[in-house]
């Protein structure tokens, strides 16, 4: 995430590594793309039965994200909300005076804790005096990033940086201030109900159930639909990104790609005409041919890695094996999180070893594993 900007630039330009992840398109013949506009920034258009698309504008790299206005006979479900930037606040506003004379606001539910997600739920939560939902892991993360309970330290996080084969971190200092992390929120919301996996919301505009998909963020949850098969899929499924999927601290079991990939598989089960509605681009049908290709992506950055391992190599030296630009600033911290999420990832499938070199983690292809 890059320091938020008013003067962003609003045009449609994808994103190189940044915390949403990085560019893939697929194939345009693979998805198929809805034939419904986009709507402006604090316009919306009807998607899907009782359910609106609305764009927020983001002052970062990604210039948008997508929210969702659940119709129910009292008023609407409000699902994510943009980051605490007036230029969020301004759409909210005009939203506002559009869709919300006659049916106000009566929740808001947040798929995962990424500020541009749940940014200004503290903010929509005060305004419309509204309960909010989300699964309790993503709470406790808000409160670990965002509010009063401690987070992991700047010392921490450069000690992980160090132990990634990261030796100067003076350009990075001022991205690990936790202020900065703050500064993207208006605060931590209360929240009234701590969703589970596969329960149903109350909410009378269908049956929606949230369903728990990790490995992006811990606690992510999509919403679906059965009866006319519309899935709210968060950061899970973006049609023309990958998503980071990273470790950016020393989580000692964490391996968050394994659990991503689990996830796909989980969504690769919904029907084949699932409409999706993603947080991020256009909203599409080819939900089935977009996993794999994001799990075609992971695989191939796996086997770049098998390949390069078989000399020992720190997260730091593997970035030019999957990366070819150059990465500064929060791209190189997100490139380097998904490095190591990779590296862990073959580390605990057995497939590489770690060792250390110095202070170093470094991680070689494991013996008697032939790969390639
Ligand atoms: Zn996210």
């Amino acid at each position: 995430m890059n320091e938020p900007d008013e003067s962003a630039s609003r045009t449609d330009r994808s994103p190189s590594v940044t915390v949403e992840g990085a560019a893939l398109p697929s194939d345009p013949r693979r998805i198929e793309y809805t034939a419904v506009p986009a709507p402006g920034f604090g316009e919306r258009t009807r998607i899907a039965e009782n359910v609106w698309w609305a764009r927020i504008p983001l002052p970062i790299d990604l210039n948008h994200i997508n929210v969702w206005l659940i119709e129910s006979a009292r008023g609407h479900l409000l699902v994510d909300t943009g980051m605490s930037a007036s230029m969020c606040k301004d759409a909210w506003e005009r939203l506002d005076a559009d869709a919300f004379a006659n049916d106000p606001p009566l929740a808001l539910f947040v798929t995962h804790v990424h500020p541009d997600h749940i940014g200004l739920a503290s903010w929509l939560q005060e305004r419309y005096s509204i309960p909010v939902w989300m699964s309790e892991r993503s709470h406790e993360l808000a409160e670990a990033v965002y509010g009063t309970v401690a987070s992991p330290s700047r010392a921490e996080v450069e000690a992980f940086l160090r132990a990634h084969g990261v030796t100067d971190t003076t350009e990075l200092q001022p991205l690990l201030k936790p202020e900065r992390f703050a500064r993207m929120t208006s605060g931590v919301p209360r929240v009234h109900q701590y969703l589970e996996d596969s329960q149903a919301l109350d909410w009378e505009s269908g049956e929606w159930r949230a369903l728990s998909t990790e490995g992006h963020a811990d606690g992510h949850l999509c919403l679906w639909r059965g009866q006319d098969r519309v899935l709210i899929s968060g950061d899970q499924v973006l049609p023309a990104i990958s998503p980071n999927i990273s470790i950016m601290f020393q989580q000692p079991n964490a391996n968050p790609l394994r659990a991503y990939l689990s996830s796909l598989e989980r969504l690769r089960e919904l029907p084949a005409d699932t409409l999706v509605l993603p947080s991020h681009g256009l909203p599409f049908y080819g939900l089935r041919p977009r996993i794999d290709d994001l799990r075609a992506h992971h695989q191939a950055q796996i086997d770049k890695l098998l390949d390069a391992c078989k000399v020992p190599l720190s997260a730091y030296e593997s970035l030019p094996v999957l990366y070819r630009r150059e990465l500064a600033g929060m791209h190189f911290l997100f490139a380097l999180g998904e490095a190591v999420a990779h590296l862990e990832y073959l580390a605990h499938r057995g497939d590489l070893e770690r060792q250390m070199r110095g202070e170093v983690i470094v991680y070689r292809r494991a013996s008697g594993r032939a790969v390639g």
